[in-house]
């Protein structure tokens, strides 16, 4: 139902300008000629799903093609300086709506859903296009996708939903149905680390890219909480995991303070460059020895690695839980003795 609307209290968001930079990023370019060229032929759909893993970009680029769909200098890019523009720049723009977590949970809720379908089912303040944003999108229940399905159903006239998601296997089919997907593309090594040494020079930018799995946003927040220099003395602690005299306890004790995610990721790391090593056993790899892991030989069973690194994987997603990362961690040093023994042919 259209209705008269004032002027809704100003989002606090002073970040949009670095952020829509980081859209301008040069592996984003193909999504975003893609979408300029759905916008000046006419041809726009009502819902976008920008998926990919967290750090490559999609929740910047979903600001960027909320700009292009506000902007009102009609030649088909966000000029930056008209009116819409500067409104949008400093988090003002009466016609953009986003939806993400608020305070520290860890869904969106409904009742935020259904704020956001009603206030997409009236008319824009300024009588163009309204654009919604739903990052994360892969943080709804289930009442809040049914809300959503709503809206995607019956869009209104010149209105945009940008859906972000990092999970898009969690979304029901029927929501990803309604949407043109748009899948964000890993940057080479050599793309993403130019990229990464004009915004931060003097980093080793290779080795935290390869921490981040090649996401150049997920690499400059390693990079921020100091990563790299985490490794030397992480290794010397792996070197004894397993040993006689070793304890778990104090080393999880250690850890648990201090940058317990990015530890395991490091170890994460290692432990799939020792396995990539034993695939290869025989053959002159040996890319691996900074890391403290005993040495892969031929002939070594990798089955008890391989079900380390699912529990390492768990582990990392349950971190920044609310589970005890001490007790956390203390298992999976404990377990990762045990692997390396048993894939030695030692029992632990
Ligand atoms: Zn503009």
């Amino acid at each position: 139902m259209a209705g008269k609307r004032s002027a809704p209290a100003p989002e606090v968001v002073p970040d949009i300008p670095e952020r829509l930079a980081v859209a301008d990023a040069p592996w984003l370019a193909p999504t975003r000629q893609r979408l300029q060229a759905a916008w000046r032929s006419g041809r726009f759909p009502h819902a976008l799903l920008l998926v990919g893993r967290a750090g490559l970009g999609q929740s910047e680029l979903a600001l960027w093609v909320a700009q292009l769909a506000l902007c009102e200098a009609a030649d088909g890019r966000p000029c930056g300086g008209c009116g819409a523009c500067v409104l949008f720049r400093s988090g003002n723009h009466p016609d953009l709506h986003r939806v993400t977590l608020e305070d520290d949970s860890k869904v969106v809720k409904v009742d935020q859903i259904r704020a956001l379908s009603a206030v997409l089912a009236m008319r824009s303040y300024r009588g163009g296009y309204q654009v919604g944003i739903v990052d994360p999108a892969d943080a709804l229940n289930t009442n809040a996708f049914n809300a959503l399905l709503k809206t995607l159903e019956e869009p209104s006239e010149q209105t945009l939903l940008v859906l972000v998601a990092s999970r898009p296997s969690v979304l029901p089919a029927t929501i990803v149905s309604r949407c043109l997907r748009l899948p964000m593309p890993v940057p080479t090594a050599a793309v993403a680390g130019t990229w990464l040494a004009r915004r931060r020079p003097g980093t080793d930018w290779e080795q935290v890219l390869a921490l981040a799995q090649g996401a150049p946003l997920a690499a400059l927040d390693l990079a921020e909480a100091g990563v790299a220099e985490l490794g030397p003395a992480l290794a010397r602690d792996l070197s004894q995991v397993g040993s006689a005299g070793f304890d778990p306890w104090r080393l999880a004790e250690a850890w648990h303070k201090d940058r317990p995610g990015e530890r395991l990721l490091w170890i994460e790391h290692w432990v799939t460059g020792w396995l990539r090593e034993a695939l290869a056993a025989g053959d002159a790899v040996n890319n691996n020895r900074s890391s403290g892991l005993p040495r892969a030989a031929a002939g070594t069973n990798m089955g008890p690695v391989f079900a380390f690194l699912d529990r390492l994987r768990a582990a990392r997603a349950a971190v920044e839980g609310p589970l005890n990362t001490q007790l956390l961690l203390e298992d999976l040093l404990v377990a990762m003795g045990e692997a390396f023994a048993a894939a030695q042919g030692r029992t632990g």
